[in-house]
């Protein structure tokens, strides 16, 4: 696996996207909006500058998820590619599960651990931040 540069896509590959160099920070969301958006537990987001990601093929379908956030999916299978929110302006979290080696890279922290499953345990060594963790 080339470690300089990260692929992935949606499930029926109707989106394929390239990112170049490393993550800006890999962690673990355990909020209502990410697992609703998901339908899943909680959700592990790699979060890039903007410029770092590439779209080789189609382009994710926005859903308006609060007034400061975006969310991008496939229209076609569903899958949640992206977030995007005004409070990380020039940034990208790309969903870990869209990247064809989801393993390549490795969460750091847990984030929104206040809305957390109460069975949903993992990683645990890892720090918890109970909201959004300070970014800079
Ligand atoms: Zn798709
Ligand atoms: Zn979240």
């Amino acid at each position: 696996m080339d470690k300089e540069s990260l692929e992935g896509g949606c499930q029926c590959g109707a989106i394929r996207y390239r990112i170049t160099g490393d993550p800006v920070v890999v962690a673990v969301c355990h909020c209502r909006m990410c697992r609703r958006a998901n339908a899943a537990p909680a959700v592990a987001w790699a979060l890039f500058a903007e410029s770092q990601v590439a779209l080789m093929r189609g382009a994710p379908a926005t859903y308006e998820s609060s007034p400061e956030a975006r969310r991008g999916f496939c229209r076609g299978c569903g899958t949640q590619i992206s977030f995007t929110a005004s409070y990380i302006p020039g940034l990208i979290d790309i969903t870990v599960g869209s990247l064809d080696h989801p393993e390549a890279v490795q969460p750091v922290l847990h984030y929104w651990d206040s809305e957390r499953l109460p069975w949903v345990r993992f990683a645990d060594d890892l720090p918890r931040h109970a909201q959004f963790p300070p970014f800079e």
